[in-house]
């Protein structure tokens, strides 16, 4: 969905939860910002922008890190402000990492939504892709090109049998369509908990904030919200990551197999590259109009 203007929430809102990888108590207050502030994370007074450039470390999530204050976990969070279209908000956190709440984007959306959403004067801006940029990291890769909306395909290869190849496509084509990849949760496998709690990771995971595999078993009573939500998960985290690009994207992103690192670097790698243009969104839509002239 294209937005002429500018967004941010109408009033100020806290949510509260703990991390999941620390395990720690976590609390956040999204306030309401204006016209070209970007999203900001505020840790101790210290003023950490949500922008690839402050990104840090990519193991399991996505951390900031500025003036030697940390934030971690932003991904949910970050692809909750890309479904809603906040550009702008500033959001206040006690802690080291956002909370995960149930492991999906799902309550800061509702926040978000309960605190309102107000259009701004300025004009949103769009970051639209010119260029084919393509990272690859083992058998792994992601690639972004062209595309007249935005679009996402990640395609898994996993042994394991309900998320073995399969593939999930996103297009914000409505308002709402957003529904059914903003609730998948995060997941874990049983055998990887015991490395994952080694390494000081996890620590507040449980089956809570997780969906839990023993193998090719769902180990949470309710089971899956979605056949393929580990790989909605995926696309979610993936978006999350993209929007520290710091503008919404017009263009499609092919990951295969990809996660936290390949995310951050393909929108390194985007920047470097300089392989888009920002544009308004009529100026966004003049472009559909003659792609669309183009291909009649
Ligand atoms: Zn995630």
């Amino acid at each position: 969905m294209i937005c002429q203007f500018q967004r941010t929430i109408k009033n100020p809102v806290k949510i509260e939860g703990i991390g999941l990888h620390s395990g720690e108590k976590s609390s956040i207050y999204l306030i309401p910002a204006k016209e070209n502030e970007g999203i900001k994370f505020v840790k101790d007074s210290t003023v950490i922008p949500a922008n690839i450039n402050y990104a840090h470390s990519f193991d399991y999530s996505t951390t900031l890190f500025k003036d030697g204050k940390t934030v971690r976990t932003v991904e949910h969070i970050m692809a909750a402000l890309y479904f809603t279209g906040i550009d702008n908000i500033t959001i206040e956190i006690e802690g080291e990492e956002l909370p995960i709440m149930d492991g999906s984007s799902k309550e800061f959306v509702d926040a978000v939504k309960k605190a309102g959403i107000v259009s701004l004067k300025e004009k949103k801006v769009y970051a639209v892709i010119e260029e084919v940029v393509e990272v690859v990291l083992q058998d792994k890769y992601i690639k972004a090109s062209s595309y007249h909306t935005f679009k996402v395909i990640y395609q898994a290869k996993y042994e394991n049998s309900i998320i073995g190849n399969r593939r999930f496509e996103y297009i914000p084509d409505s308002k709402d369509s957003f529904l059914g990849i903003y609730n998948a949760r995060t997941y874990c496998f049983l055998e990887e908990i015991k490395y994952l709690r080694s390494k000081g990771l996890a620590k507040g995971g449980s089956l809570e904030n997780a969906v839990v595999f023993d193998r090719d078993r769902v180990l949470n009573e309710e089971g899956l919200r979605f056949d393929d939500e580990p790989i909605r998960h995926k696309a979610l985290d993936l978006i999350g990551d993209l929007y520290l690009l710091g503008y919404p994207v017009i263009g499609q992103i092919v990951s295969f197999k990809g996660g936290h690192r390949l995310n951050a670097e393909l929108v390194k790698s985007l920047i470097s590259a300089n392989a888009f243009s920002l544009k308004t969104a009529s100026e966004v839509l003049d472009l559909r109009d003659n792609i669309a002239l183009t291909i009649r």
